[in-house]
């Protein structure tokens, strides 16, 4: 990720630019892309994964303590790989 970001920033040429402001936007925007992508591919990856478990009977079932994941947790986080206790430990 680190890497990835280099090598977008390296490709801006911030001469280019007719204002400085121009170019803190623009390198701004930029981020701020590159952020919302990385997020989308990470939520993309988790469907596919919950897809996968459907596949393998195992959606809905906590991947860390195998206790079945409460379903109103499903309902709001369909992709949810943990139940809402493995959740916060592993959050914390
Ligand atoms: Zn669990």
């Amino acid at each position: 990720m680190k890497s990835r970001y280099q090598v977008t920033a390296s490709s801006h040429n911030p001469g280019l630019g007719n204002h400085m402001a121009d170019d803190g936007t623009e390198a701004f925007e930029q981020a701020k892309a590159l952020a919302l992508n990385e997020q989308r591919k990470r939520t993309l990856n988790e469907i596919e994964r919950a897809l996968a478990r459907m596949d393998a009977d195992t959606y809905g079932y906590c991947e860390r303590c195998g206790e079945a994941i409460d379903f109103a947790r499903l309902k709001a986080l369909p992709y949810a790989t943990l139940c809402i206790r493995c959740q916060t430990f592993v959050e914390h």
